[in-house]
């Protein structure tokens, strides 16, 4: 997932002179997963039904989002490899390969968290709603933009609905404490599909250039290894990053052993649960110092039968 600030950045480099990517139309694999398939080519629709197939055993145990665009670009400009979710309802996967892996489920798992979001976070419908006005706003700035021939005036219009997008942006305190649960959730979707603890450090390993994206650490995405409390801000931190150490607690909670679709749909539950749950006190009373707390983790989801603080107001079932 990336912010906004990001998305205006890439639209201005798109904009003056990168080479676009309108793609063509794809037959829609699975209307109500998809509410658009456009993708670079053949190979692109293919990957598309591929990811389709893989979307239908995630929501074996997810709730199901509303139907999203979903755009697959074969990309081989390295710096610009960053897969994007939006909450205006749109997945946008860049990939020179075309070829699904736990990057693509994670953009997907975002989808997934930002229904849990929704529907128990009140603050975060609003949240969303801003969010997808300020894309909206950027995707008309776009159109218009590219009618505009001369390159100066051209840049005169981006700059001046950069300012105006600027006064769409939300509380950057609430920003801050949703993104690395966001990131988190994401990623518990991925390793769930894959049953595989260290399926996001693979991926990341193996497409996240370390020159070119210094800030990425593939190996805190690593569910299979320990890591220290210390070795993430909690407060200001990359929201990858943050919650590193309670990655280590699912892994050995056994995230990547479950099999079943009943017990993936049993596992995620409790962690919707208590994410849910700890979000909405770190909303009631930030406190940066106790964001990763992992012991919170476990305290929720190890003994069998232990209630949860306002658990049965928490809705994360399967929507089917
Ligand atoms: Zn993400």
């Amino acid at each position: 997932m990336k912010g906004l600030a990001l998305l205006l950045l890439s639209t201005s480099t798109y904009l003056l002179g990168a080479p676009a990517h309108a793609g063509t139309p794809c037959k829609n694999p699975d209307p109500a997963t998809f509410q658009s398939v456009t993708a670079d080519g053949e190979a692109g629709c293919e990957a598309a039904k591929e990811f389709s197939r893989a979307i239908a055993e995630v929501r074996k145990f997810t709730p199901r989002p509303s139907p999203f665009e979903l755009t697959i670009h074969h990309e081989e400009v390295l710096y610009q490899q960053e897969d994007r979710f939006s909450t205006y309802g749109a997945i946008e996967i860049k990939d020179p390969k075309l070829r699904i892996n736990a990057g693509w489920m994670h953009e997907y798992g975002h989808s997934v968290c930002s229904k849990i979001l929704e529907q128990n976070i009140p603050e975060y419908k609003r949240y969303a709603e801003t969010q997808r006005r300020a894309e909206t706003f950027a995707r008309e700035t776009v159109t218009q933009a590219k009618s505009i021939t001369d390159p100066r005036k051209k840049l005169a219009y981006i700059s001046s609905r950069s300012a105006k997008l600027k006064t769409f942006e939300t509380d950057p305190k609430f920003k801050r404490t949703i993104e690395p649960y966001h990131e988190l959730c994401a990623d518990v979707v991925s390793v769930l599909h894959a049953q595989d603890a260290s399926a996001m450090t693979k991926t990341l390993a193996k497409t996240v250039p370390s020159e070119l994206h210094p800030r990425i650490r593939p190996e805190l995405y690593d569910f299979s290894k320990p890591h220290p409390n210390t070795e993430t801000d909690a407060c200001y931190g990359d929201p990858h990053h943050v919650f590193a150490p309670v990655r280590s607690q699912l892994g050995s909670m056994g995230i990547a052993r479950q099999e079943t679709a009943a017990d993936k749909t049993r596992f995620f539950n409790q962690f919707a649960i208590t994410m849910v749950t700890q979000l909405r006190q770190q909303l009631k009373t930030p406190n940066c110092d106790s964001v990763n707390k992992n012991y919170l983790f476990m305290k929720a989801m190890n003994p069998v039968g232990e209630t949860i603080d306002g658990s049965d107001e928490v809705q994360a079932a399967p929507a089917d």
